[in-house]
């Protein structure tokens, strides 16, 4: 899965496959996810939305958010501490975030991920932890902290809102 947006057909094609509808909030929600910077909550993404379908209702953001997550073109991030409510992010590739602790925006880093990195960090831990029985599919990175300026194009209200 790579980090380009798709255009809508190819969003149609896939959400045709999975037999669930390709409705213009569906397209709307997920061009937004697209957009937006700051991997928004499902609330952010209906108060952008609205703008342009104003009978549009946060259930059916809800239900959007949770189609694309489904058919694998955007992925549901866990809550940040403090935070209830899961953010959502149009990536479905690995990458790294940071993650402001103040308003609980959610940043993509520019760092290529790098598969080797949990064996470069402790070369045991892969023994480790398969003699606990556990089996390793994936790791997270995420820097905590806070925003202390502004910097271009890390608006927590994404691109056009
Ligand atoms: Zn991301």
């Amino acid at each position: 899965m790579g980090t380009a947006p798709l255009d809508q057909r190819s969003l149609r094609l896939i959400l045709d496959e999975a037999g669930l509808r390709c409705t213009p909030q569906r397209l709307a929600v997920y061009d937004h996810l697209c957009r937006a910077a700051h991997h928004p909550t499902a609330e952010e993404v209906y108060h952008a939305v609205r703008s342009s379908i104003p009978r549009i209702s946060l259930a059916t953001v809800y239900k959007a958010l949770e189609a694309l997550v489904a058919v694998g073109v955007a992925t549901k991030l866990t809550a940040g501490a403090g935070e209830t409510r899961a953010r959502f992010d149009a990536r479905c590739d690995q990458h790294y975030h940071f993650r402001c602790l103040r308003t609980g925006a959610v940043h993509d880093l520019p760092t290529p991920f790098d598969p080797d990195l949990v064996a470069k960090l402790d070369p045991q831990l892969g023994e480790y932890l398969s003699r606990q029985g556990f089996q390793v599919t994936g790791y997270h990175l995420e820097f905590v902290g806070y925003h202390t300026h502004r910097a271009a194009g890390t608006s927590d209200q994404g691109a056009g809102a």
